[in-house]
């Protein structure tokens, strides 16, 4: 007895101080706040969130909001070039002031940050500054960023119902000699002056969006994809056309090509890349890498919490976000379908209604079909639902009827040729009653057209739908409703 009364005040003086939760949440970003705040806030549960970074994750501190902010310093540059074949006299004395612009975007993050923080307070949610890891079934230590008041560094949190909400991380650029001299996405938003000349590997939408918006603010752009188009997951529509116009803009795109060694300049720090059959490119300010993205399940002991991923690491969720693990939920970009920040969000709200709002709501869960995503590209270009090529995969080619367009908003009718941009859409249908079941928009505005368009689509909108609206005149969106 006295062996037992000595080993247990050792391991009380010896653990880390332990607690309960009702709902615990692991990461702090779109999803993960989401859910927690609706559970604290609607159903009033206890719940804790756990963040070792800052609040808001990706998409707050190096995704889609400082990016937009700078695509739309990137927009105001186009604006001031058009403005002239309007009869403005714009003349820009000074260049754009990119160290300004980059101190004030820091500046708007913070407060994003204080203001995450705040409804947290407002929601009553407990916030944990540190890293998670599992260290049983239904428990978590984390390593606190600070010591709290009593000077433990660890705390054991133990619940029922966690969630895994813990996003991920920029993928590893390929292994070719110098490629650590290159950034990624999370570099591109550190960068303190106006780069000359930069370089950006990859063919997605961080790829897309980075070379659109530095041609476009005066950098000289080099673009490098390994085939001939980029966006090669969007309708065949928007692959052509924004590829196309990227070349016209003067990004200077690398098809069909990759690098194959980065050489870095001790005194200048400038970079040389070499690619394809010994070219190079030289006097390089900036490598980024946008190859992808990884999740970041590593190191938080999912197996001890058997948590099962699949062969690329994403925690493996069924449709209501369970994973292999009794009572452990992941949702968001560690478990893949569709990195999309309001798809975090959606999928987080939906959760907590689904484990506390009783059941009403025991089937309410995330639907990842038909959700509409933007790509900030010059042009803009929105998407929904299915591509032709997958609509034909899915119906056969007889069942489904394509309707599109290409034009030149009117917008350009006061420019030249040359600076006239492309707008292109495609209405891609199904069956008989010729249902919608994808739209695809390249073109000025296409960001802000697609939002309504995706409600007509999730409730069902066949063509005859979209041709009983009457047009808006004269826009760009009113050809959407009288395609023939
Ligand atoms: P993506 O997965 O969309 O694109 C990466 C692409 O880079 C690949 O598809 C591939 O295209 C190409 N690539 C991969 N490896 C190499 C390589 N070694 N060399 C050259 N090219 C390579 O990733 P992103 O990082 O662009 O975006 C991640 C996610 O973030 C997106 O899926 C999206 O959900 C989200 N996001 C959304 C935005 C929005 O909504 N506006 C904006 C930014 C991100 P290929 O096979 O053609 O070579």
């Amino acid at each position: 007895a006295s062996l037992s009364r000595h080993l247990s005040s050792s391991a009380r003086t010896m653990a880390p101080i332990s607690k309960e939760t009702d709902y615990l949440v692991i990461g702090g970003g779109s999803g993960g706040l989401a859910s927690a705040r609706m559970a604290a806030s609607k159903f009033g549960i206890k719940a804790t969130i756990i963040e070792g970074s800052r609040l808001g994750g990706t998409c707050v501190n190096v995704g889609c909001v400082p990016k937009k902010v700078t695509f739309n310093a990137a927009a105001i540059a186009e604006a001031l070039h058009d403005a002239k074949a309007y009869g403005f006299s714009v003349e820009q004395t000074k260049p754009f002031d990119w160290t300004t612009f980059k101190h004030k975007r820091d500046a708007y993050i913070e407060r994003l940050n204080g203001i995450y923080a705040r409804n947290l307070n407002n929601d009553k949610v407990e916030n944990v500054h540190g890293w998670a890891r599992f260290t049983g079934p239904n428990e978590v230590t984390v390593a606190l960023d600070e010591a709290d008041e009593a000077g433990n560094k660890e705390v054991v949190i133990r619940s029922k119902k966690i969630l895994i909400a813990v996003g991920g991380r920029p993928s590893d650029p390929p292994s070719i000699p110098g490629a650590e001299h290159g950034i990624n996405s999370n570099g591109f938003f550190d960068i303190e002056t106006q780069p000359k000349k930069v370089a950006i590997v990859g063919a997605g939408y961080i790829a897309v969006e980075f070379a659109g918006m530095f041609n476009a603010l005066g950098t000289e752009t080099h673009l490098f994809i390994r085939h001939k188009t980029f966006l090669r997951s969007f309708d065949p529509i928007i692959q052509d056309g924004v590829t196309d116009n990227y070349e016209k803009l003067g990004v200077k795109l690398h098809r069909e090509t990759q690098l194959t060694r980065v050489d870095k300049d001790a005194t200048t720090g400038k970079l040389t890349l070499h690619y394809g059959s010994g070219e190079t490119v030289t006097d390089v300010d900036h490598l980024i890498w946008a190859v992808g993205r990884t999740p970041l399940t590593k190191d938080i002991g999912l197996d001890l919490a058997g948590v099962k991923l699949t062969d690329k690491g994403y925690i493996i969720a069924d449709k209501l976000q369970e994973t292999s693990a009794e009572g452990i939920y992941a949702l968001g970009d560690v478990t893949g379908p569709v990195e999309l920040t309001p798809v975090a969000i959606a999928a987080g709200r939906r959760l907590a209604h689904r484990l506390f709002g009783g059941p009403e709501f025991s089937n309410y869960h995330m639907d990842y079909t038909n959700v509409p995503s933007v790509v900030f590209s010059h042009p803009e270009v929105g998407s929904i639902g299915l591509t032709e090529p997958q609509a034909i995969e899915q119906y056969g080619k007889d069942n489904i009827k394509v309707y599109k367009t290409n034009f030149t908003a009117m917008y350009y009718a006061m420019m030249e040729p040359e600076e006239k941009r492309p707008t292109a859409y495609k209405l891609v249908t199904a069956g008989k009653e010729e249902k919608v079941v994808g739209l695809h928009i390249m073109g000025l505005g296409s960001g802000e057209m697609l939002q309504g368009f995706g409600v007509a689509i999730k409730m069902g909108a066949t063509k005859k739908d979209f041709d009983s609206v009457v047009a808006i005149h004269p826009t760009s969106a009113e050809e959407l409703v009288t395609l023939k």
